[in-house]
């Protein structure tokens, strides 16, 4: 039998590639981590979620401030955004973080980690800063970086992604964001609210395309009604550097071609996996459009080499990320055959109000040709909503014909938290009358939940057929009063 140095070697240490290699350590196996850059984390930790996050509640605290009035406060007086300030913050929480991803903290679970560009020589073997090393299992959890689409002109026009997003020194005033998928409305909504002039431009004819088209254009109103612009079904035909300002042409849903200018063009159109320099070609490795080609247990052509996380390009979120380690695990260190089930996937957009989903939305189910009905409820029925002021969005429960749960969109307040429930209902398979005969607690948010599950049950429990019932039982008396 042939004698590796490792038991399995992971190349990339983001979410997917950390949670590999912490597991496979802590089961005992001899385990080498990969990194290309000087930390590990990932983009998660350096330019996604932990950054993103901390803008975001930076800038809804400002936001808070600028609306004092509408709690019963004091008007407040604000001094503009010292962009150096916010960023020094998003480094602070980065760097806390960080800690938790340390090279000690993985050496300590008994994982080498070794810093590089490691590139395939055989289908058991990397090149790393002049050394070879061995394997007998290989994961490839490299990640992805931002696309930037074919325009005109884009390759002589500065423009910045979510690199270079965090640690700009000062404030745009202005900035173009090309693309309406998470990334963008999140940052739009941040920049906007910390003082920027934010202009969104989508190709598409609603903005999150995954989400329901009712949900994303009701998100896109209180974005407009916030001060952004968005140009939908509109086309970018090129760029140009003026110097302080960029360009922007576009054909617009009209046909019509316009000009725009801004400080800033951040360019938000989706991710690529990172593939390149890995010497993939070597080992003749199968790829197909999204990034690397797996099976359901997440197996490349080369049975001993998986692929977990965003180089899959199938769901880029970073607890996808982490699942599919956990699927990686399973299979590669466990020999217990699993296979990915994304059926009850959640994911969630942090804007104000946050859009999570689960499951099938309409445009999902109606795809797959399932029959559905819709329940829904309004955050501005629920009283912890209008005690906080923040009553904007709803609740769509969706139902097959068996009257089984299939999926739940919410758009409000702490979306992400709520839809948390439905991940437990979902996946274990809870009925629907366990939910509203349950006691929440009074007011929460999480009352929704329960109260449109209410609502789908209060049309057949108040039927005329059961007060017919009632009345011919218990001789109930009927109406008291009639308006
Ligand atoms: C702005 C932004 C906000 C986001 N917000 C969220 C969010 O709120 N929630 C959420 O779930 N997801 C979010 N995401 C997505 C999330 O960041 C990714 O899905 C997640 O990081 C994927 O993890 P990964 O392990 O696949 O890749 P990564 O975390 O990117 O890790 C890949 C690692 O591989 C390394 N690498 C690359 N090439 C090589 C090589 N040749 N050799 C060795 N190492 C290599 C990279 O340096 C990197 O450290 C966001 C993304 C962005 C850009």
């Amino acid at each position: 039998m042939a004698n590796y140095d490792y038991d399995i070697g992971i190349l990339g240490g983001g979410a997917a590639g950390l949670t590999i290699a912490s597991g496979a350590a802590r089961f005992g196996a001899r385990t080498l981590l990969i990194e290309k850059e000087k930390s590990l984390g990932g983009d998660c930790l350096h330019f996604g979620c932990v950054p993103s996050k901390t803008l975001i509640r930076t800038a809804n605290v400002y936001h808070l401030m600028k609306n004092a009035e509408k709690y019963g406060l004091p008007r407040v007086d604000l001094k503009p955004v010292d962009y150096g300030e916010v960023s020094k913050r998003i480094r602070s929480v980065i760097g806390v973080i960080q800690e938790h991803d340390s090279k000690e903290r993985f050496c300590k679970l008994g994982a080498r980690v070794e810093l590089g560009n490691a590139k395939f020589v055989d289908e058991h073997s990397v090149r790393l800063n002049g050394e070879i090393f061995s394997a007998k299992k290989w994961v490839i959890a490299t990640g992805s970086s931002p696309s930037v689409p074919p325009i005109e002109g884009i390759d002589k026009t500065p423009y910045i992604t979510n690199k270079e997003l965090f640690s700009l020194k000062t404030l745009p005033k202005s900035m173009i964001a090309i693309g309406g998928g998470p990334i963008s409305i999140e940052m739009a909504q941040a920049f906007n609210r910390l003082g920027t002039k934010v202009t969104v431009v989508e190709l598409a004819n609603q903005i999150l395309v995954a989400e329901d088209k009712d949900l994303a254009d009701y998100l896109m109103n209180i974005l407009i009604s916030e001060g952004i612009t968005f140009h939908l079904a509109s086309q970018p035909l090129g760029t140009r550097d003026l110097g302080n300002e960029k360009e922007i042409t576009i054909k617009n849903a009209g046909g019509k071609t316009i000009r725009m200018s801004a400080e800033t063009i951040l360019v938000a159109v989706g991710r690529k996996a990172n593939l390149q320099d890995l010497g993939l070609d070597a080992i003749s490795m199968e790829l197909d459009k999204k990034g690397l080609k797996t099976d359901d247990r997440l197996r490349t052509n080369h049975k001993h080499i998986f692929a977990a996380g965003d180089v899959t390009g199938s769901y880029q979120f970073t607890h996808a990320a982490g699942y599919e380690g956990g699927i990686v695990l399973s299979n590669a260190i466990l020999h217990l055959p699993r296979k990915v089930d994304y059926t009850y996937l959640p994911w969630c957009t942090y804007t104000d109000p946050e859009l999570a989903s689960i499951g099938m939305n309409e445009k999902r189910a109606g795809a797959a040709g399932i029959h559905y009905s819709v329940w829904t409820e309004e955050f501005k029925a629920n009283d912890r909503s209008l005690a906080e002021g923040e009553e904007a969005g709803k609740i769509k429960l969706l139902l097959n014909e068996h009257e089984k749960p299939i999926g739940i969109q919410i758009l409000g307040p702490h979306a992400g938290e709520l839809i948390s429930e439905w991940v437990s209902i979902l996946n274990g398979n809870v009925k629907l009358s366990a939910i509203a005969s349950a006691a929440y607690p009074y007011p929460t948010l999480g009352e929704i939940n329960k109260k449109v599950v209410g609502n789908f049950f209060s049309g057949k429990i108040f039927s005329e057929k059961v007060k017919k019932a009632l009345k011919f039982f218990f001789n109930l008396k009927g109406r008291a009063c009639r308006a």
